[in-house]
């Protein structure tokens, strides 16, 4: 097999030719391979449209050069002089070719990797790995993303999840959508309050919005505001761990109280049984040791308000671990109890009124 023509296999590079054996270049010591190429097609293409002619406006002076997948463990450079045409809409460009995205120093297999690793690793690997620049990352998995991001993402949207991601120690936010029928990320934009999710809805559309049945997000006002006030159809879905923990930071709290009230007690006994119970009373009444299950016997048999707020957070916890008989009358009775309670720490009350906003 003749040198060019493995070299052509190797790159396998759509629409191109290595021009001949001398055209090619391997540095040594390691360094780079270079290979000079030449387009197959007689036609000029626009890189920006479709336009395609068989006129040639002229030849660029210089070389092309895009950065391929590496060879052998080499970086490889191919290189191509480009002619110019004159497309109606755009001038005079320099011809697209089939291998790279325009403007790009790339090929697009090269990007394609990148675009690859982006969605697997973080940045400073990649850069290390491919041997690229910090900031040509991001260029290229824009470019990527422009060209493949499914166009019809924000269309047919009912079930969707809204939830902010932070970096750099929460000095900076970023928003994602999901779209909970097919578990993809629909949409992103930095920041995290009520204007943010605006701008999806505004990208989405009127039309689209209403078809949108159910946003999940955390306890958070800000996304709550944004659908309230721009898809006020949408039902808004806590999510269960939150609303749990709010639950489970109030028992606490009247644990603390009652613990501290206790201390005033000649017997201090009791206070310490109190102090001693967070985790007889927090944890999931299956996972409790003997000792723990003796201590929540002896609160229970105290009852007040401590007993009557460990009943409140079962509840709740048992509507959303799924071992209920009927989901709605454990929600009855805990919604029934919450306001019947007058002696239910004001914490409790609030927090719980707070969800129903
Ligand atoms: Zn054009």
């Amino acid at each position: 097999m003749r040198a060019t023509t493995l070299l052509n296999r190797f790159l396998n590079l759509p629409g191109t030719a290595v021009v001949d054996p001398g055209s090619w270049q391997v540095e040594s010591g390691g360094g780079e391979i270079r290979v000079c190429l030449r387009l197959t097609r007689r036609r000029l293409v626009c890189p920006h449209c479709a336009f395609r002619t068989r006129h040639r406006y002229d030849i660029r002076e210089v070389d092309s050069s895009w950065r391929h997948l590496d060879l052998f463990g080499r970086v490889c450079r191919i290189r191509l002089r480009r002619r110019r045409l004159r497309c109606p809409e755009h001038g005079v460009v320099a011809e697209g070719v089939p291998f790279a995205r325009p403007g790009s120093g790339f090929t697009r297999d090269f990007e394609q990797m990148v675009a690859w690793l982006v969605t697997k690793a973080d940045k400073k690997t990649i850069c290390e790995f491919m041997r690229i620049g910090w900031r040509t990352v991001g260029a290229i998995a824009a470019r990527v993303a422009e060209e493949e991001v499914d166009p019809r993402r924000l269309s047919g949207l009912v079930d969707i999840g809204v939830d902010e991601i932070s970096w750099k120690k929460n000095h900076h936010y970023l928003t994602l959508v999901s779209n909970h029928t097919t578990g993809k990320i629909v949409w992103g934009r930095s920041g995290k309050d009520t204007e943010t999710l605006n701008a999806f809805v505004d990208e989405v559309g009127a039309e689209e919005t209403e078809g949108i049945e159910a946003v999940s997000m955390d306890l958070g006002p800000a996304f709550a505001k944004s659908v309230r006030t721009r898809a006020p159809k949408a039902t808004i879905c806590f999510d269960a761990f939150h609303l749990v923990k709010l639950v489970t930071d109030a028992l606490d709290t009247v644990r603390r109280q009652v613990w501290r009230s206790a201390l005033g007690l000649r017997d201090k006994t009791i206070a310490k049984k109190y102090k001693g119970a967070r985790w007889a009373l927090l944890k999931n009444p299956d996972d409790l040791t003997a000792d723990q299950t003796g201590t929540l016997r002896e609160i229970k048999r105290s009852g007040g308000a401590l007993w009557r707020a460990y009943q409140l957070k079962e509840s709740l916890r048992a509507v959303f671990a799924g071992d209920l008989d009927t989901d709605t009358t454990n929600i009855e009775a805990y919604s029934g109890r919450r306001y019947r309670s007058c002696e239910t720490p004001a914490e409790l009350q609030r927090s719980a009124v707070d969800q129903d906003r």
